[in-house]
């Protein structure tokens, strides 16, 4: 493990540090009791934050539009993440800051949370073996829907993911690695923790913002990718028909970066091989975190 000293593991809550084991909550946090707050999942590669200002600007648009307020300015957090990961001696790792409403009572009232939890993890991690990179995934659709926009919007990045994990729990049960959601008009959404693209004739599609998706920052980055690498990209409402009928399909997100896609619903995608435009782009991908 590059870099990790894995004693002496030091965990960030409300600026100050703590051992790993003594980092602890009130069991009266609505952050435990009702899934009421933030969160974001950023990596660092060689030692530097990949897309910091991204992560902590979705954190506080996140918490902005559950009217959660963070009690600390966003250069003051991201410092506490750069601050955190040197005294954890990690390089390439996870982070994870969560803020919670903080403790109030058994009751509903955010009113009696007065005292929001800000807290920041740092780990290491490897989402899927690598022989998924090779091979490609095996994914499913689901019967757990996506969250409703018009409820908790999906691109708040909120600590209620229970839908997520019913919809990842479905695909375990089906033998996938990997849940695809629909949204609520039954279009194509996103996967349990990941955004979804295809590949189609050369162009590069995806679901708009408004299928009820989270805005993945590696999603934009790989839109940016592909732009610059002169692909044309579509961000357009997608049918499963559209997923069987793809010559790739991948998918992205800061824990699993760019893995591909080689079945769906057991239909085989493409040739059943990863396919030459992922590649590519994953390629490009690795090259830019670690520049
Ligand atoms: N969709 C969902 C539901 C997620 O939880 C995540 C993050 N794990 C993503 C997409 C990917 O977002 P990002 O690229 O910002 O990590």
């Amino acid at each position: 493990m590059r870099g990790f000293r894995r004693d002496n593991v030091k965990v960030y809550i409300n600026g100050t540090l703590h051992e790993k084991d003594d980092a602890k909550i009130s069991v009266y946090d609505h952050g435990l009791l009702y899934g009421d707050g933030v969160f974001e999942g950023i990596r660092c590669y060689n030692g530097k934050v990949f897309k910091l200002k991204e992560h902590i600007d979705r954190l506080f648009e996140s918490a902005r539009s559950i009217a959660l307020e963070i009690p600390l300015p966003k250069e003051q957090l991201a410092q506490a993440i750069v601050d955190l990961l040197k005294t954890n001696g990690l390089k390439d790792g996870y982070i994870r800051p969560v803020v919670t409403r903080g403790m109030g009572n058994l009751g509903l009232d955010a009113r009696k949370c007065s005292n929001p939890q800000v807290i920041i993890i740092t780990d290491t991690i490897a989402l899927y073996p690598a022989e998924f990179y090779d091979r490609g995934l095996d994914i499913c659709t689901v019967a757990t829907i996506r969250n409703h926009p018009d409820a908790v919007n999906p691109r708040v990045k909120s600590l209620n993911y229970l839908n997520n994990i019913m919809a990842r729990m479905e695909a375990t049960l089906a033998n996938c690695q990997e849940a695809l959601m629909l949204n609520h008009k039954g279009e194509i959404a996103e996967c349990s923790g990941d955004n979804i693209f295809l590949v189609k004739r050369g162009l590069l599609r995806t679901p708009p913002l408004d299928a009820g998706i989270l805005e993945g920052i590696t999603r934009n980055t790989v839109i940016e990718l592909a732009k610059g690498a002169k692909m044309e990209v579509q961000e357009i409402p997608l049918t499963r028909h559209d997923v069987y009928t793809a010559d790739e399909c991948f998918l992205t997100g800061t824990a699993a970066e760019i893995v591909p896609v080689v079945k769906c619903d057991g239909r085989m995608i493409g040739s059943g091989k990863p396919g030459a435009v992922t590649g590519k782009l994953r390629e490009r991908f690795m090259a830019l975190v670690r520049q």
